[in-house]
């Protein structure tokens, strides 16, 4: 018999920018929305049910927040997502410090957070429920205020991602409650659910898969090109639930190796700027949007095969997984 499994589709709804360049304020291009009615009308057709998580950015422009609000929102969800640098209040120019939100006072996570969600209810007419940080990353404080704002479902997990300031190395590569004092352990707490994006190896045990991966990382030259050779006998790779950072024919690999972890949620990603051609960045193929619609449909195609899907929005998911023991 086949397995049940969830599908969730997550796209980072913002402006398109230079990411190797400063942290720009205003000026914004979001030319980038004009493509998500046709990634909509794709995912429509293969049952597939985003979540949109808007930023400040989108949803203050008057034509990409009509376009947002004209979706059919039973086949789609609008989160939120916070660029602490395109989102007012402004208290300093942002560094790369200031730009992560858990390095932000807590004061300024909240008044940044307020005009987001009254940005979003004001111009998309609908209630944000779910919500990613920029540049992922969370901790407790601010999942408590996500609660007190009436959202139940953060994404901000990264799993195997670390930086400077904050680490996902730990964290859980399945839906769980967050501890509020260690937010990549399960805690006690049941205001809101982690659904983590799917980020693995395509072997069993992480921990000891990123410390080898890691060690060959750290090495000269030689070393390096160990983890080449690791990923070319397809012996160790780390994979993408995103048709960004990987070919619908990576996807299917990760798929294949969840499915034999036994997990039964899969949570692709992807940022909507990769929807549009000739920006700086992600994506170099002359129609963004068809290469990255092709490498979902693959891989999409490969989990129906396999498993009996359900394709949910994210709220949608935690729904599921909190009333029904299967999952
Ligand atoms: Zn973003």
């Amino acid at each position: 018999m086949k397995k049940s499994v969830l599908f969730i589709l997550s796209v980072d709804t913002e402006e398109e920018w230079d990411w190797s360049g400063p942290f720009p304020n205003d000026n914004f291009s979001i030319n980038n929305v004009n493509e998500i009615p046709a990634f909509q009308a794709f995912c429509q057709e293969l049952g597939i049910k985003p979540t949109y998580f808007v930023d400040y950015a989108v949803a203050n422009n008057k034509k990409s927040a009509q376009i947002l609000k004209n979706l059919n929102q039973d086949y789609c969800e609008i989160g939120a997502h916070l660029h602490p640098w395109a989102n007012p209040p402004f208290f300093n120019d942002t560094t790369e410090v200031s730009s992560h939100v858990v390095n932000l006072p807590i004061e300024n996570v909240e008044k940044k957070l307020n005009s987001l969600l009254s940005k979003i209810s004001e111009e998309l007419h609908c209630q944000a429920k779910s919500f990613r940080t920029g540049r992922w990353g969370i901790n407790g404080e601010i999942l408590k205020l996500l609660h007190h704002k009436g959202i139940d479902v953060d994404s901000s997990i990264y799993p195997l991602y670390l930086t400077k300031h904050f680490s996902c190395e730990k964290a859980p590569d399945s839906p769980y409650w967050p501890d509020y004092n260690d937010t990549n352990s399960q805690g006690s707490q049941k205001n809101i659910l982690e659904i983590p994006v799917t980020v693995s190896f395509n072997r069993s045990f992480n921990f000891l898969c990123q410390k080898l991966h890691k060690l060959f990382e750290r090495r000269p030259f030689s070393w390096l090109r160990i983890n080449g050779i690791l990923w070319h006998t397809r012996l160790l790779r780390k994979l993408y639930l995103s048709p960004e950072l990987c070919s619908g024919k990576e996807m299917k690999m990760l798929i294949d190796s969840q499915l034999s972890k036994d997990k039964t949620v899969f949570h692709m990603y992807l940022h909507s700027s990769s929807l549009f051609e000739n920006i700086t960045g992600l994506s170099f193929h002359d129609n963004a949007r068809e290469h990255i619609c092709r490498q979902i449909k693959i891989a999409v195609q490969h989990l129906e095969k396999k498993t009996n899907v359900t394709f949910c929005t994210i709220s949608q998911a935690k729904e599921i997984l909190t009333n029904n023991k299967h999952h």
